[in-house]
């Protein structure tokens, strides 16, 4: 090699090298930087109508002045001692301190940080009345824009009156994980849903099919157990009753392959991402399933998990022809005057066909009007599944309740998870009916 060429090589190498310690310092000031300056607790947090959750400004740290909207938010806003992760202060911390990224400082004056929440401190507060310390998760949103209007996991505390948790682990069991966005749980007889879906979109003439139910059926080389004997069946009839036969068929002749699919394009083993939380994914996993296991899980048994938010944009899909808005819950951030943040409405895609999420609609208002009663979702169009999911021996079922509203001015979705609740309908609709009341007020208001 001559001298000329070696000497090329050798700026060649460095001009190389500098772009690499480039990119390393970039790297790390995108990601290092808001964390070399202290962050400055500075900031007012309010509900969707401005009242106040959280204020930190001019040296202040107060929380909202009734007790049940601070429990009701323990789990969206963190603890004080370190817990439960401030998620949102965290995500939106640059912004509630007026930090710009590029010129490294932060905006001067008298300016403090104003995040707007999508949540309703009433329909929080409601819920936490109508959980009444029963251990469970509700959550409501608006499927055509996303906003989540209450999310509240039970048990919880108030922040400003810490309990003995450790001295009573029973009553405080999982009191610091939001179970709505970080658990998953044995979806019983609500999984039926994307079990029907599947069969509407591949079955030709599912609607008009009839079914026989003798209590029990031989399915592969076990028995499918129902909670009836329904005799001759329908479709809709068995989606409304909840016939374990008629379901474990249906999935059967969908077949694990096909289940699957649907069970995924439904997003069932997937995470959403929204506001700096990951939620939990759920389960459907038919790889090692004998014939009776694949059936038995499109009746929402065997390994089947769900994710109460993911389940709840399923139901937000079905309600909105197929496609539902990805749920969120930071509307905006002010530092001052100056806008830093406003949520953008997303999609969760196209989960389902549009007539296949019609005559889903259909079939769960159906079970409204025939099985859990219409007076229970406010006189409005509504549509939902129970399901029962048992539990250890000796617990009793936790009890479920997927639905929604179908109506222009409350596009709603929901999923209310009561864990011991028993028989999902009856725990679950009293707490649906005063969240939904709660959420339709703030809505109005
Ligand atoms: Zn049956």
């Amino acid at each position: 090699m001559s001298k000329l060429a070696r000497r090329a090589w050798f700026a060649y190498f460095l001009a190389a090298a500098m772009l690499v310690g480039l990119i390393v310092i970039l790297v790390r000031y995108a990601v290092g930087a808001p964390d070399w300056m202290p962050f400055q607790k500075n900031g007012l947090v309010v509900d969707r109508s401005g009242t106040m959750l959280m204020d930190n400004t001019d040296g202040k740290s107060e929380l909202a002045d009734n007790a049940t909207v601070r429990a009701a938010m323990l789990h969206i806003l963190g603890d004080t001692q370190g817990y439960i992760s401030p998620y949102l202060l965290n995500e939106y911390g640059d912004e509630m301190s007026g930090y710009d990224r590029f010129t490294g400082t932060r905006h001067t004056g008298n300016g403090y940080g104003r995040m707007q929440l999508t949540v309703s401190a009433y329909a929080q507060e409601a819920a936490v009345y109508a959980f009444g310390g029963q251990k469970g998760t509700i959550g409501v949103y608006n499927y055509k824009t996303g906003e989540i209007l209450c999310m509240v996991s039970s048990p919880t505390y108030d922040p400003r009156n810490v309990p003995d948790v450790a001295g009573n682990p029973d009553a405080y069991e999982g009191v610091y994980v939001n179970r709505f966005l970080h658990s998953a749980y044995a979806p019983g007889s609500t999984f039926k849903l994307v079990t029907a879906a599947a069969a509407l979109e591949e079955i030709d003439g599912i609607e008009d099919r009839v079914f026989h139910c003798d209590g029990s059926a031989l399915i592969g080389d076990e028995v499918v157990i129902c909670n009836a004997v329904h005799g001759d069946i329908g479709f809709k009839e068995a989606l409304c009753q909840s016939c374990n036969v008629a379901f474990a068929r249906v999935a059967q002749e969908l077949g694990a392959e096909r289940l699957s699919k649907y069970a995924d394009a439904f997003g069932i083993g997937k995470s959403l991402a929204f506001d700096g939380f990951i939620t939990k994914k759920g389960n459907f996993d038919l790889s090692d399933a004998t014939t009776f296991e694949a059936a038995w899980a499109g009746v929402g048994q065997y390994t089947d998990q769900i994710n109460p938010c993911q389940y709840m944009t399923f139901m937000g899909a079905i309600a909105n022809g197929g496609e539902a808005a990805q749920p969120y819950l930071v509307e905006s951030v002010y530092f001052g005057d100056r806008e830093e943040y406003r949520a953008a409405h997303k999609t969760c895609g196209t989960m389902l066909d549009r007539q296949t999420a019609d005559e889903l609609t259909d079939m769960m208002h159906y079970n409204v009007v025939n099985n859990y009663g219409e007076w229970y979702f406010s006189g409005l169009y509504a549509g939902a599944k129970s399901g029962t999911a048992e539990r250890a021996e000796g617990q009793a079922p936790n009890a479920l309740l997927a639905g929604f509203v179908r109506s222009e001015d409350y596009p709603l979705a929901f999923v209310v998870i009561v864990e011991g609740g028993g028989a999902g309908s009856a725990a679950c609709t009293p707490i649906i009916r005063q969240v939904l009341d709660a959420c339709i007020v703030a809505m109005n208001s």
